[in-house]
């Protein structure tokens, strides 16, 4: 028998209403001859509800217990799910993380897949065709015997693993949306669907912003070509649609310069005035934030013309913004500045396409567009296949907007 892995996000398993729709879409697979296993997150909210009770009972918790409280909202959907199915006249158990095993590195709140042990739940496919439902987002540190979360978002991860380890045919996304968009369709309303986009890009826009898929699922998707649908849970189980589908660049006829742009407003902007412009003062103000784990992105030195002092500007993570201030100003007499300046007000606003890498000149034509909005550049990066500029947050959706239209992404 073919097998698929279903994943199904908070708000198509948001009530017990919707959970037994979830259980329609996940039956017609069953009868069109799938061996299935289901991933399911959390009820839309309750994630984050679990995080505040963390921070209510400890400031300075014990990521340990953090893993433990958080990873129960899993729990509750995959056994609803599970009875749901039953109700239908379907054999149906679930799983949780531990149970697979789904086995994961130590670090709690952010842990890495490291293998799983499908033996079971093939067994149950062969023996009594049961359809398994396996909580998202949870692992276990197996010397520890610990149970571990997989970071925000980390559901897709979940189920993208399973199907490499059980061999899937593919793995479909169940969410709110019906497909991967030019941009977060929320924002902009003229974006369109992509029927294809290439691994290579949904691991750009997903680290860019593009929230619709974890990050580390679009890395397990490309390492183990694990073909990935993004669909919709709200479209009738009886008439669904196939959504979008991520897969190699060599798939895709039709590739435009530019596929998609994403923003992100999880950046902080630091600006170090009048610092020694001397060899060792880069790894003075970067070693000691590698050392601390703020990952730094974005990073201008000004070319000085006294040679004697100059101006460095990075970006860090908003949630990092305060601890790399604090390392840096405990280092003042190191690293010798006049000023620290900081901003946490500013967006991350990129533009993404496999067609840059044989186009000159593509970011240049942002750079003009922005500009004539009376849109500010702080900061700029590209590579190979994105560029990015910082901005301030208030111009998001202008800046969104207007690279949208700039490269032809616009609906018709
Ligand atoms: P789930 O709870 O199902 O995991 P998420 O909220 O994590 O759903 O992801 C779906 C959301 O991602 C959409 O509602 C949409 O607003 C957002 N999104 C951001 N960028 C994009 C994009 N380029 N295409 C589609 N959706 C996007
Ligand atoms: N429930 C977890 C979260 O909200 C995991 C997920 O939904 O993917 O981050
Ligand atoms: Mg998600």
């Amino acid at each position: 028998m073919p097998r698929l892995v279903m994943k199904f996000g908070g708000t198509s398993v948001a009530t017990v209403e919707r959970i037994r729709n979830v259980a329609r879409h996940v039956k017609r697979e069953v009868e069109a001859g799938y061996d299935v296993a289901v991933v399911v997150s959390a009820m839309a909210g309750k994630t984050n509800e679990l995080v505040g009770w963390v921070k209510e009972a400890s400031s300075l918790y014990d990521s340990k217990e953090y893993d433990v409280v958080v990873a129960s909202g899993e729990q509750v959907t995959s056994g609803l799910l599970a009875l749901a199915l039953q109700e239908m006249g379907l054999k149906a158990r679930s799983w949780q993380g531990w149970q697979i095993p789904i086995m994961t590195s130590e670090a709690h709140g952010s842990a890495r897949i490291a293998a799983i042990d499908g033996t079971g739940i093939l067994k149950g496919f062969t023996d009594a065709k049961e359809v398994a439902v396996v909580s998202g987002f949870q692992g276990m540190h197996q010397p520890s015997g610990r149970i571990t979360t997989l970071g925000r978002g980390g559901s897709d991860t979940s189920a993208v693993a399973l199907a490499a380890a059980i061999q899937a045919e593919r793995c479909d996304i169940y969410t709110d949306v019906d497909g991967v968009y030019t941009t977060d369709p929320r924002i902009v309303p003229k974006a369109r669907r992509l029927d294809k986009v290439s691994y290579e890009e949904m691991l750009e826009m997903a680290s860019l912003g593009a929230k619709v898929l974890q990050v580390r699922s679009v890395e397990l998707a490309m390492m183990h070509r694990v073909p990935t649908y993004v669909r919709s849970s709200f479209d009738d189980p009886a008439d669904p649609k196939l959504g979008t589908l991520i897969c190699d660049e060599e798939d895709i006829m039709e590739q435009q310069i530019v596929t998609g742009i994403a923003y992100s407003r999880d950046e902080a902007q630091i600006t170090l005035r009048d610092i020694a412009d001397k060899p060792g003062i880069a790894a003075s103000i970067f070693v000691p934030l590698a050392e601390a784990n703020i990952n730094v992105d974005m990073i201008i030195q000004v070319v000085s013309d006294n040679a004697a002092t100059t101006d460095l500007t990075f970006t860090v993570p908003t949630a990092d913004y305060e601890r790399a201030c604090a390392i840096l100003n405990e280092r003042r007499d190191e690293i010798r500045f006049q000023d620290l300046q900081g901003a946490t007000d500013v967006v991350k606003v990129s533009a993404i396409g496999v067609g840059m890498r044989s186009h000159a000149g593509v970011a240049a034509r942002a750079f003009k567009a922005l500009a004539d909005k009376g849109i500010n550049i702080r900061a700029i990066t590209t590579s190979e296949i994105k560029f990015s500029v910082l901005i301030e947050s208030a111009y998001t959706e202008l800046a969104v907007r207007t690279l949208h239209s700039l490269y032809g992404l616009d609906q018709a």
